[in-house]
């Protein structure tokens, strides 16, 4: 891309309204506008890192044998009438009457609707068991929206349900998501501590919320010190063993549980969660399948939840420096950003569309600052958008056919030539995804 035909909007006064710094990078770096509160449009930069979440949520999923389904933002609220939770959620849920006066709503969370779709269609155990799932748009009208897309009113959910015939099949797939997600956070390059948790009004009686350690979180959570040496990457432990160490959400906390000297504590933020729901939604909406014996069954479910936009703000939180955003390479909106100093001189814009063509065609996408913007200012623009990689062109090195590298996460520059720097922004890309 380039990025005198992009559309770019960067913010160079502070944003007044962000008290975090994701929600003040999210604005400055054009990557979100706000419509009204809670509620916003991903403008192009933004998207591209949305879509990059949503594409390793998504690998994950179908990795772990979930299956994707699209169902509508809007729900006739009849539905909801049948689960019991039609009241449950006051005003957090919005609903609206169509012109023939049916009342509807914009979804807040999709059990109630699964549960009927699953009803339609599915009658024997052998079908069993299915994890459906979507990445959808939800809407919650929450009391306080803040921290920009951290606690929007509409926002970007994946949801998964999964159905079994028993407990025991349940609990395995609840095994199964717990592990996806911890899988689908690392490479988000997010270390995420589950704690046990409460299951609010989502019902059953088995959860976890991952969370994400940063200072700005809104939970707090107590958890065994072995969760600081896997955060620090000194300790590498299964999914069994994790989920036998102690971790807490704050209403869950027991301090006798655990001896004084393993207890760290410290600030989360969510950014999943699981449940084991049981029979709740099957029982009362009237859902059975035939059992192996001829009897009828009602079948268990789970349902996991992700915040797809809340990680976008979430990974800027624990990846970031006072110039900007710092990107793990698995979700940057581009690979690379190259720096023209000198549009209009001849070995400058040669040297640039050279490198500009060679990523390109090894698979990688950069965006070339082709503006008539001075050094001073484009240099400040690419460390705040954080692409992992910056190549710089100026008159001097560009005449040698050299230019200059710089790594974003530790600032760490080289000068060389054009095919060593391709070269080598492919290769630590390959390493560094692969890890
Ligand atoms: P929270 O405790 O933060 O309000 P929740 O428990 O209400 O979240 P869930 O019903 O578990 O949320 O929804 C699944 C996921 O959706 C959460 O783990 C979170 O990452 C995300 N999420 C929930 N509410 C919001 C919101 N208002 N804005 C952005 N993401 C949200
Ligand atoms: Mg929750």
């Amino acid at each position: 891309m380039r990025l005198s035909q992009y559309f770019l909007p960067v913010l160079k006064e502070e944003p007044k309204e962000a008290q975090i710094v994701s929600h003040r990078f999210m604005l400055r770096a054009g990557m979100i506008h706000q419509e009204a509160a809670g509620i916003y449009s991903w403008l192009p930069l933004g998207l591209r890192v949305l879509q990059n979440i949503e594409n390793i949520v998504d690998d994950e999923l179908q990795k772990a044998g979930c299956v994707p389904v699209l169902m509508p933002t809007l729900q006739p609220t009849d539905l909801w009438k049948e689960s019991g939770r039609y009241d449950a959620l006051g005003k957090e849920m919005l609903r609206f009457n169509d012109r023939a006066e049916r009342e509807l709503l914009y979804s807040p969370t999709c059990e109630e609707m699964i549960v009927n779709l699953f009803s339609a269609y599915v009658k024997s155990y052998k079908q069993l068991p299915l994890n459906l799932y979507q990445i959808q748009w939800k809407f919650r009208d929450e009391v306080r929206p803040r921290f920009g897309v951290m606690r929007g009113r509409e926002f970007l959910m994946k949801d998964a349900y999964s159905f079994h015939v028993d407990v025991d099949d349940a609990k395995r797939e609840y095994a199964k998501m717990y592990d996806a997600y911890t899988a689908i956070f690392k490479r988000m390059g997010l270390t995420t501590i589950a704690v046990a948790a409460d299951s609010g009004a989502i019902g059953g009686n088995l959860s976890h919320e991952f969370q994400v350690i940063a200072d700005t979180g809104e939970s707090a959570v107590y958890y065994d010190a072995a969760f600081d040496e896997i955060r620090a990457g000194k300790l590498t432990l299964s999914g069994d063993e994790m989920r036998a160490l102690y971790a807490a959400a704050d209403e869950q906390h027991k301090p006798d549980a655990i001896p004084a000297d393993r207890l760290r504590t410290a600030r989360g933020i969510e950014v999943g969660h699981v449940f084991y729901l049981g029979q709740k939604y099957t029982q009362a909406m009237g859902v059975a399948v035939s059992g192996g014996d001829g009897a009828q069954v009602t079948p268990h479910m789970g349902c996991y939840g992700i915040g797809v936009s809340r990680l976008a703000g979430a990974i800027i939180e624990a990846s970031h420096d006072e110039n900007g955003i710092i990107w793990p390479e698995s979700v940057a909106p581009f690979d690379a950003g190259i720096i023209n100093l000198r549009m209009g001189d001849a070995a400058c814009d040669t040297v640039c569309e050279q490198i500009y063509s060679h990523l390109k065609t090894a698979g990688l996408s950069p965006l070339y600052d082709d503006t008539d913007k001075r050094g001073g200012e484009k240099f400040a623009t690419m460390d705040l958008i954080g692409l992992p990689w910056q190549i710089t062109v100026g008159p001097r090195s560009a005449a040698d056919g050299k230019v200059e590298l710089k790594y974003r996460r530790t600032g760490e520059k080289s000068e060389i030539s054009v095919e060593d720097a391709v070269a080598h922004i492919t290769g630590q890309r390959t390493k560094r995804l692969a890890a």
